[in-house]
Formats: structure tokens, C-alpha cells, sequence
């Protein structure tokens, strides 16, 4: 099968994408899957899942599988465009971006031979191939303290704004050395004669670096004045954000940083600790099918570029996934014929094909969405609806002609149509605008390499986590997606009565009757050895 079919009938991806390209090929020459990615027609997982599809080939995406990782030289690394993936006694497993370039495989292979090892191939993306290379990128203490120093005596105002600059351009190091090392939180706080930077890797705090008094106070002023908090107020706590953009780099603009200064009193100064949270939202767009959501959600969500109005939810914990079940459900809406834009906070995977709109302190998702109205749009991904303007804006455009897809802060999908009634939205609304409720969950996959069998009264023979060094003694690799579907229909009319009428339990039953729920939907993973029950008793219930 040719790579333009397999992505059109298995990845459901726009025929008119394929044919535009395919007419590019015949300019330039380019293979289909290279020019696809640099039209920025497919998301670039996508392509790399349809290659190894193509040509029996493993796949592996970073953003949702760990490396073990083992040693390897840099300039092998850099030359054939490959990862080290993962290592057993007899295999290696590496990723390549393009192992049909016989220079790239031939190197490959004469690489591993001689260190008496058998080579699997596994096909991975640019994307995947990139952030590898961003998680090896080490930046030292002696970078950033180089912009950190500066002439403490002469004060001018040349001097003033020369500092502040080459103060931004520490602060943008030592940001992104906690994004590439995962920090989830970098600290920086005074000492007896001057201060200290820690992060926290892993859980445990290091200290990154030392410095000076001036050192401390230039690097506390100017983050106070990127968060755009008040610089001259010293003795209140004080919350701000740093924006991805800070970064001036398009692939950080899912990340987010929140700062939080309070003021620290020591016997001889007043000198504030800030603590910057790092919110790394990052995601890839991926087939819906790879996802592990449930039959009929995915059923659903591929019919979804046959509606023209109304409104799609999911619900479920932040980091349950819901941005990257959208924008794979978003990829196979044909955005050449049709007009999509999203409103976003933050912005977490950019698609050239839509229009991305970044919320902001001052431009609010309601704000956004009314001055949308005036493009209207086909498709619209409102991220999130957290208050009643929000709500009702969002469905007067799903009642009006336009699809809407967005999420909500609700525990499942019958408790979220509760929530849409407390933020104001009528009875009659709901019934006519929203298509269906997703609600989801994230789930750890186990490790293959450790996963132990046991028996169980109930479910007979099923997995348990155990730990070996592939998987850090986890016993997990990986994460999969559990979900539960509330499709409004003719068949679930009655249950939509029943919550509105506060009657959850009942509705609850009647629900999972007809479309199963989430707890039974990950009890399929744990029969199938994909995940243990325990977690799946953790998470769904
Ligand atoms: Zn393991």
C-alpha cells in the first residue's frame, strides 16, 4: 500500500492533504512523507506511525514512551539521524528518522557490529528526533552566570538597559535548563551573603548555582518584571507568569511558568524568595486509534468531520490528556475546505493549518471568542469553559452553525452536564447543542520486560508491576488512555432527563448499560496485560 493511502484510509487523514502534496511531489521530487511534514499538511507522528506501517517497521514517539537509553557516540547520533531507544543482550533498538537512506542504515549498522550487537529499527519523527536531541542539551552554571555579571559600581542608564538584557538572557538559560534537565520547580532564594538557585529533579532538590547579592537581586528584579508582577513591592507575597513566548521559541509555547515571590526576612535585609513553577503542556498530535480510547468513543470521534455544528466535551483531570484527544480528533478535519481556529492558554502543540490564539491576562476566552464570531470559523477549540461568559458565547456558536470542541473541569461525563447547568447554560441548550461528552483518564502501561502474571479471582490470569532497570523499577513504561462516551442521541435522551433531574445514580446505570463506562473499559486493558488492576482501581473508579 502507498503511504497517501494508508494515511487516508487508516489514519483518517484529509484526502485533499494527500493530493496537494502528491502535485508538490511532482515539482520537487521529494518523498511524500517529507513533503507532507514541511507543508505542515500531517503532524509529523502521524507520518512516522503510516513509514513504519508502510514498511513493517517498529514505531516509537518519546511523548508517550520513555527511553532506557544507553550509551552511544554523539557524532553517530547527529550523522544518521537516529536514537538510542532501548538494549538487551543481543538486540540494540534505535530509532532513525529515515533508515531507507542506505548511508544512514549502512552507518548504523557497521556502528553496532562492531560493538557485537544486533540492530532493530524503529521508525520515529522529526518531532521525536528533535526533543531527544533538546533532553541531551546540557546548559552549564558558567552560560548563565556569564550574562548574570555585570559592572555593580556604574549605575548609568546605558549600563541599566545593557544588564537588563543580558539579565533576560540568564534568566532564558536557566528556564530552559529546568525544562531540558524536567525540573518542576526552580528556586531562588537568599543565603547569608548573597543566594542560591535550586531545582527540583525527580522530587529532590538540587543546587544548581551560587551567587552574589547583586547577582541575586538583578535576577529577583527582572523576573518580578517578566510576571509582571509590581517590582518596587517588596514586603507582600506576589504571584506572576512567565509565558512560553519568553522563550522566543516556537517549540517552547506549551510551557508555562508560574512565579510566586514572598518576601524573606533576614536579621540585616529584606530579600524576596521566588519559586517558578514549570508547566511543561507540551503534547504531539497522534493517530486517534493509537490513543486507547474505547470503541465507540473513537467511533464517535471519526464522525466528528462529518458534523457541522455543535458541541463536543471531554472531561477529566488536568493531565488526563484531553488537549491531545482534541487535536488528534482536529487532525482529520480537513482544514484547507474548512476555517479552524482555537483559543487556547497555553497553546500546546502548533498546527500551521489552524488559527492559534494564545489567552492571556488581557485578552480573556470570552474576549477571544466574541471577536472569533466575526471570522466565523467551522471549528472552533475553545480550551476550556470555566465560567458562565465563556459557556455562553461557546454555545450560542455550537447552536449557530459552528463545531465546538472544548473541555470542562467535571469528574465524569454525567457530572459535567451538572456543571454546564451551574454555569448558567439552559436545559433546552444542552439538549439541542452538545453531540456527546468524552470523559478520560491516563493510565500507565506496564513494562514489557518485567510484567509479572498472577491469578485472579476474578479476572483469571493478569498482570502486576514488578521493576527492572528498563523501566526505572517502575514496572511502567509508557501511558494509554482509558475513556467513557455520553453521545446525546435518541437512545440517551432519557439519561440526559435523569441528570437534569438529579437523578446521577440512575443515570449513571442506564448510561453504562448502553455504552459501558470507564472502569470497564480500563478492566479491558487489565485483561488484556496492559495494564494492572490496581491502577486502574486508582484512577477510574
Ligand atoms: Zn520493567
Amino acid at each position: 500500500m502507498k503511504l497517501g493511502e494508508i494515511l487516508i484510509e487508516k489514519y483518517h487523514i484529509p484526502a485533499v492533504y494527500i493530493d496537494l502534496a502528491l502535485k508538490e511531489q511532482k515539482v520537487s521530487g521529494e518523498k511524500l512523507g517529507v513533503i507532507l511534514d514541511k507543508m505542515n499538511l500531517v503532524p509529523p507522528e502521524i507520518i512516522a506511525r503510516a513509514i513504519a506501517d508502510q514498511h513493517n517497521y517498529e514505531y516509537f514517539n518519546i511523548f508517550t514512551s520513555e527511553l532506557e537509553d544507553f550509551e552511544c557516540d554523539k557524532e553517530i547520533i547527529e550523522e544518521y539521524k537516529m536514537i538510542p531507544i532501548s538494549v538487551d543482550n543481543e538486540y540494540v533498538t534505535v530509532g532513525m528518522v529515515d533508515p531507507f537512506n542506505i548511508d544512514n542504515y549502512d552507518g548504523v549498522m557497521r556502528y553496532f557490529q562492531k560493538n557485537n550487537k544486533k540492530v532493530k529499527i524503529a521508525i520515529i519523527s522529526n518531532d521525536t528526533y528533535r526533543e531527544y536531541l533538546e533532553r541531551k542539551t546540557k546548559i552549564s552554571v558558567e552560560e548563565i552566570k556569564k550574562y548574570l555579571i555585570g559592572n555593580q559600581t556604574t549605575f548609568t542608564n546605558k549600563d541599566l538597559s545593557k544588564q537588563l538584557v543580558d539579565t533576560e538572557k540568564a534568566l532564558r538559560l536557566l528556564l530552559l535548563k529546568g525544562i531540558y534537565e524536567k525540573a518542576s520547580d526552580i528556586h531562588i532564594e537568599p543565603t547569608l551573603n548573597g543566594g542560591r538557585v535550586r531545582m527540583r529533579i525527580h522530587g529532590t532538590m538540587n543546587t544548581i548555582m551560587v551567587i552574589n547579592e547583586y547577582e541575586l537581586l538583578r535576577l529577583i528584579n527582572v523576573i518580578k518584571l517578566i510576571s509582571t508582577m509590581n517590582v518596587a513591592e517588596k514586603h507582600v507575597p506576589q504571584d506572576g507568569r512567565i509565558d512560553g513566548t519568553f522563550l522566543k521559541n516556537e517549540r517552547y509555547v506549551g510551557v508555562d511558568f508560574r512565579v510566586s515571590a514572598i518576601p524573606n526576612w533576614t536579621p540585616e535585609r529584606l530579600v524576596e524568595s521566588i519559586v517558578i513553577r514549570i508547566l511543561d503542556r507540551r503534547t504531539s498530535i497522534m493517530p486517534l486509534r493509537d490513543l486507547g480510547m474505547d470503541k465507540n468513543t473513537l467511533e464517535f470521534l471519526l464522525s466528528c468531520k462529518n458534523r457541522s455544528y455543535g458541541m463536543i466535551i471531554f472531561v477529566g483531570p488536568t493531565g488526563s490528556g484531553k488537549t491531545t484527544s482534541i487535536y488528534s480528533t482536529m487532525a482529520t478535519i480537513n482544514a484547507i475546505e474548512k476555517s479552524i481556529i482555537t483559543v487556547e492558554d497555553p497553546i500546546e502543540y502548533r498546527n500551521f493549518l489552524w488559527k492559534q490564539i494564545q489567552v492571556s491576562p488581557r485578552l480573556s476566552f470570552a474576549d477571544a471568542l466574541r471577536s472569533i464570531l466575526r471570522h466565523d470559523p467551522d471549528i472552533l477549540f475553545c480550551g476550556e469553559i470555566r465560567d458562565r461568559e465563556t459557556a455562553e458565547i461557546a454555545f450560542e456558536m455550537a447552536n449557530t452553525g459552528h463545531l465546538v470542541f472544548s473541555t470542562l473541569h467535571a469528574n465524569d461525563s454525567v457530572k459535567a452536564i451538572m456543571r454546564l447547568r451551574e454555569l448558567g447554560i439552559s436545559r433546552g441548550l444542552i439538549e439541542s447543542a452538545v453531540l456527546g461528552i468524552i470523559s478520560q483518564r491516563l493510565i500507565r502501561i506496564l513494562c514489557n520486560k518485567c510484567k509479572k502474571p498472577i491469578s485472579d479471582a476474578k479476572y483469571g490470569v493478569i498482570y502486576a508491576a514488578q521493576g527492572c532497570p528498563s523501566c526505572n523499577w517502575s514496572g511502567y513504561k509508557g501511558r494509554a488512555m482509558v475513556s467513557e462516551m455520553f453521545p446525546f442521541e435518541e437512545k440517551t435522551y432519557h439519561i440526559v432527563d435523569l441528570v437534569l433531574k438529579e437523578n446521577v445514580i440512575s443515570a449513571r446505570e442506564q448510561l453504562t448499560k448502553i455504552y459501558g463506562n470507564m472502569y470497564l473499559n480500563g478492566i479491558e486493558k487489565v485483561k488484556e496485560g496492559i495494564t494492572t488492576l490496581q491502577e486502574i482501581e486508582e484512577k477510574c473508579k
